[in-house]
């Protein structure tokens, strides 16, 4: 995985304040770039993560043993993994949870249910990069739909802090995207899946 230039973005962000043209103090001009620099690194170190390794994990946590004796459909929800995310568009963070249903794949009398540490793990690694909220209930979408015990997956993305940019476009209020996959596209399922979200 790739590792920031940290000493180019501190150079990139001298820049920036001098170009704002502003005068600044000393101090602003000596330790803001630094700090900027760091906070930004933070805020994309999901790049630093592969999600495919942890979709391994997940399948090798099943394969050794996960699976739980379940009655019923399989369908699971967890809800309101929080997130923050840094904003494909201008540069700036926002904030915002995500809430995922699955349907587990049934093997003989028994399902696969995933570790939510895993799902939080999941949400925070694909959240900490350059997103938008549509965006990233796709990613969350396209990774799970990889896990071997997951038969199909419903992802609501629902942004309460917009990034400051998405304002100033007229933006108010809470960003809410919904995507699924496998056997949650369908109309009757999901639909049993949202009430989960809900
Ligand atoms: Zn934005």
């Amino acid at each position: 995985m790739p590792t920031p230039d940290l000493p180019r973005l501190q150079a990139a962000y001298t820049v920036i304040l001098n170009a704002l043209g502003t005068e600044l103090p000393d101090l602003v001009l000596q330790r803001t770039p630094e700090r900027a620099a760091r906070a930004l690194c933070d805020l994309a170190a999901g790049y630093r993560t592969d999600p495919a390794q942890i979709v391994q994990r997940i399948d090798q946590d099943l394969d050794d043993g996960a699976q739980r004796s379940c009655s019923g459909d399989g369908l699971v929800a967890v809800r309101s993994l929080g997130f923050v995310s840094l904003c494909r568009d201008h540069l700036l963070p926002f904030s915002g949870c995500a809430s995922i249903a699955y349907q587990a794949r049934r093997a003989a009398d028994s399902l696969t249910l995933l570790e939510v540490g895993s799902l939080a793990e999941l949400v925070r690694v694909l959240g900490r990069r350059l997103q938008l909220p549509e965006l990233l209930a796709l990613d969350l979408v396209r990774v799970l739909a990889q896990v071997q015990g997951v038969a199909g997956v419903l992802v609501r993305v629902r942004v309460e802090q917009v990034c400051l940019g998405h304002i100033g476009a007229g933006y108010r209020g809470a960003i809410v995207s919904e995507e699924a996959s496998g056997t949650l596209r369908d109309i009757g399922v999901a639909g049993r899946a949202q009430k989960l979200l809900d």
